[in-house]
């Protein structure tokens, strides 16, 4: 079956005062139906600014976005910002790290949630006012008839970030997208929601993209998972499969500076050095002067050519090392 989203060749770059800044360098990402695919990368990676040209969000900005986003085989890159505000909400949600960015605070959360209902579908205040309550009882907000009329300010971190995936999920869409949704609650609640998200999308077959720095938020509910780095995607795999054989040696350094499989070796190797510029791409590969693998490959090709994207059994790599040859060549 065609996959529900398909990402080919995404680019993203804007002019800032410094230079134009190349922020998507090529990004790719199949998603099949009511799968999770978590985007992992450290910040300045490209990883906020592929969700935001996801939900359209850098339409009529300066951002020159080129390549495709494939939803249901509807190209959404050739729409129109008008065009676009019937699939956000319905089609496509959003979930961010800090709700209160997202709810009008003078505004009872419930309004809201009835509010975003109503945009997409022709019903009276009364009838979307019940989809409301029922969605705040459904996303495990307890008394939601009460806590309707409750304003942003008067729910705890946790509630609020459930009402959000409430407001996010009221049209049931295709996919939804949560930018670091869990990263600031603590650690008991970010279990709740993650199980929560779980949870809904089994009864909805939501599709969900989740973009986190946390290889372990990852582990927990994604099937697929795409590193990204410098604007690029450097590998996709199952997760069995990166955390397995992760093939890229920048997922590798990942991994490894991971605390908790770090323990089990006994280290804790954070990857030394930097990520590279966005304003000056380098003409080879963009991990190339923090990678302890360059020397591998021979005639500085990792200094002075890209590498492409190159698939082994659906799980492919951005690194020369995959199309070495057993003479010590690298393919062209
Ligand atoms: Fe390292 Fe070269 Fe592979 Fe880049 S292409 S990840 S520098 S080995």
């Amino acid at each position: 079956a065609a996959p529900m989203l398909a990402i080919r060749d995404l680019r993203v770059s804007f002019p800032t005062d410094d230079g134009v800044v190349y922020a998507v360098n090529g990004m790719d990402l199949t998603l099949a139906r009511g799968e999770t695919v978590g985007i992992v990368g450290e910040s300045g990676s490209g990883k906020t600014v592929t969700s935001q040209a996801l939900m359209g969000l850098l339409k009529d900005t300066t951002a020159e976005v080129t390549g495709q986003i494939l939803l249901d085989g509807q190209d959404l890159n050739t729409l129109t910002e008008t065009q676009m505000r019937a699939y956000r909400g319905k089609k496509i949600a959003m979930i961010f790290q800090d709700p209160l960015s997202a709810m009008h605070p003078f505004y009872p959360v419930g309004a809201q949630i009835a509010e975003a209902y109503r945009v997409h579908n022709d019903v009276s205040k009364k009838a979307a006012a019940q989809v409301a309550v029922d969605m705040l009882g459904r996303v495990g907000i307890p008394d939601p008839k009460r806590r309707y009329a409750a304003y942003p300010h008067e729910f705890s971190g946790g509630m609020r970030q459930r009402a959000m995936i409430a407001m996010a999920l009221v049209c049931e869409p295709e996919l939804l997208i949560a930018d670091e949704p869990t990263t600031a609650l603590d650690v008991t609640v970010q279990a709740q929601i993650l199980d929560l998200l779980n949870e809904l999308q089994d009864e909805t077959g939501t599709s969900v993209i989740l973009v986190t720095h946390d290889l372990g938020v990852v582990a927990e509910v994604c099937h697929q998972v795409v590193v990204m780095y410098g604007g690029e995607c450097v590998e996709q795999a199952t997760v069995a499969n990166l955390f397995k054989e992760p093939r890229h040696p920048y997922t590798q350094g990942l991994l490894a500076s991971m605390p908790s499989l770090a323990q089990r070796s006994g280290r804790l190797n954070p990857i030394p050095g930097f990520p590279p510029s966005l304003l000056a791409l380098p003409d080879g590969c963009l991990f190339a002067d923090r990678c302890p693998k360059a020397h591998l490959v021979p005639d500085d090709a990792c200094g002075t050519r890209r590498p492409t994207l190159t698939g082994l059994d659906g799980h492919p790599s951005r690194c020369h090392l995959e199309t070495l040859q057993p003479t010590g060549e690298v393919a062209r």
